[in-house]
């Protein structure tokens, strides 16, 4: 028996895993979500003697159910590869008291690299499954770093093109050059005049255009989401949670079955949706904390139960995180409704006209294992030195908005279980700021001098993703308004 997808705004479609990968969003413009989230069924003591891959088919079969075996391995293996700086995929390091995760040793040195290294290969064999004959268009609305990690992966992918829209001045330097700098003639970047929440709103009303839908596939397209909306991105993010817990479990640092909390930065709420489906799936979390930079609108969510997105955009030094729309949370709400596909819909129009909606009282109780915090950007700054001093460890910006917020957690709660924290970037990503952090005097000094200070100070080999960029030529350098984003896209596909 296949497991089945449905949308988070009507119960009556229902597609395979493969359908749902390929479609991205539902025709309604909910999300898919599994009928019921799968079990583990091999025990925790066994997972802890699999490697990086193992635990990733152990996990993601029970999702992917039309996906044969050797389809999926494929994936896999092609996936976690020599792109990966670290045998282990994901490494582990304690520092603060704290375990952080360290989820970007990818190719393009974010945690997005742990999905889209094999949202392609997941892609492509659905679209073989599925006998698609048209060509496959990747629209993307980035921050930073998903459009990075979507055109390494996607680029001179057969069967495919991708266009990444960005926010012209919301992501950081590095940011742009690493995505301006793609190489393949398949890849397009753009830049528009508006923030992340403008690109993410313009790539999802292209969506849900059906006229041109209809002018797509008259000209042998069809789009396709590497947006952590798509499931395809979601179920390989459930992995590394199983996989880091068994780690400790391996380690002996805890008894398989004992509770462990996470501690995720969050903007799209992707990441800690997946630790939440590994729960689900049996694994022994105790607490979800989620961590908001100055955009804190999940944190006053998970405190009053209101979500309120019509405040002021902050820019701040972890531009991954600055959203006001976390799409991924319609997931969540979902399930706190029961699964009620027509309540969630109704919050979702309220949210989409009024840029608001509260959740009853007996949703709120499904929240309970949530907790919201938020670090300013002086706290960000200061854990970043202080984890350095004390530790000899640099961690970048947005990991350390969570660690901060898991120090003030710790502080309010007394709660000791050991923690992992997820680290979504490496330093080298976000070099001015963390830089900064650690001396104001090196704001002086050019990206790239920063670079090989922060070598010195760490001992951190420079990756080859900064390697890259030093002499790289620009070859893209479209910039258009926000409204003119479909405009672009069919200039760009000839239609
Ligand atoms: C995307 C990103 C985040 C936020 O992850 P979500 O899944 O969108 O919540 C955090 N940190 C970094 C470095 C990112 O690239």
């Amino acid at each position: 028996m296949n497991l089945m997808y449905k949308s988070t705004r009507n119960n009556s479609e229902k597609v395979t895993a493969s359908q749902a990968i390929l479609k991205g969003l539902a025709e309604d413009g909910g999300l898919y979500v599994p009928e019921a989230i799968p079990k583990l069924d091999v025990p925790l003591t066994e997972l802890a003697q699999m490697n990086y891959q193992d635990v990733a088919y152990a996990v993601m079969k029970q999702f992917l159910t039309d996906f044969t075996e050797e389809e999926l391995k494929h994936c896999i293996d092609s996936a976690y590869d020599k792109k990966f700086d670290v045998p282990e995929i994901a490494a582990m390091r304690k520092a603060d008291g704290a375990y952080f995760l360290e989820l970007f040793h990818g190719s393009t040195i974010a945690f997005k690299d742990m999905a889209l290294s094999i949202l392609p290969y997941l892609l492509t064999t659905s679209a073989k499954k599925n006998q698609v004959k048209n060509e496959i268009v990747i629209l993307t609305a980035t921050s930073g770093d998903t459009g990075k990690a979507a055109l390494a992966g996607f680029a001179d992918v057969p069967g495919t093109k991708i266009i990444v829209f960005y926010p012209k001045s919301g992501v950081s330097p590095i940011q742009e050059k690493q995505m301006i700098t793609q190489r393949g003639n398949n890849t397009y970047v753009v830049g528009i005049h508006g923030n992340f929440d403008d690109a993410q709103t313009g790539v999802k009303n292209m969506f849900n255009d059906k006229v041109l839908e209809k002018e797509m596939d008259d000209a042998g397209y069809q789009f396709s989401s590497a947006n952590s909306i798509n499931i395809g991105r979601l179920v390989p993010q459930i992995v590394y949670y199983v996989y880091a817990y068994s780690r400790l479990v391996k380690d002996h640092t805890i008894q398989a079955g004992e509770p462990i909390n996470v501690v995720v930065p969050t903007g799209n709420f992707g990441n800690i949706l997946a630790s939440y489906y590994a729960k689900e799936m049996g694994l022994p979390i105790q607490k979800f904390v989620c961590a908001s930079n100055e955009n804190k609108v999940l944190f006053d969510f998970f405190n009053t139960g209101c979500y309120d997105k019509n405040r002021e955009f902050i820019l701040t030094s972890s531009p991954s995180m600055d959203i006001l729309i976390s799409s991924n949370l319609e997931r969540l709400i979902y399930k706190i409704a029961g699964n009620d596909a027509e309540k969630n819909a109704e919050f979702m129009k309220e949210l989409s006209s009024t840029g608001k909606y509260s959740i009853t009282p007996t949703m709120k109780e499904g929240l309970a294992e949530f907790v919201g915090g938020y670090a300013t950007e002086e706290d960000t700054a200061s854990v970043i030195a202080k984890i350095y001093k004390q530790d000899d460890y640099i961690i970048d910006t947005h990991t350390a908005v969570a660690a901060h917020v898991y120090e003030q957690y710790v502080k309010d709660t007394g709660d000791t279980t050991p923690t992992v924290i997820a680290s979504t970037a490496s330093p080298y990503k976000f070099t001015r700021s963390v830089m900064n952090a650690i001396d104001p005097a090196y704001d002086a000094k050019t990206d790239f001098e920063l670079v090989d200070e922060l070598n010195r100070l760490s001992g951190v080999v420079v990756p080859q993703a900064i390697e890259d960029i030093r002499t790289a030529p620009v070859l893209h350098d479209t910039v258009v308004d926000a409204d003119k984003m479909c405009d672009q896209v069919k200039k760009i596909l000839h239609i």
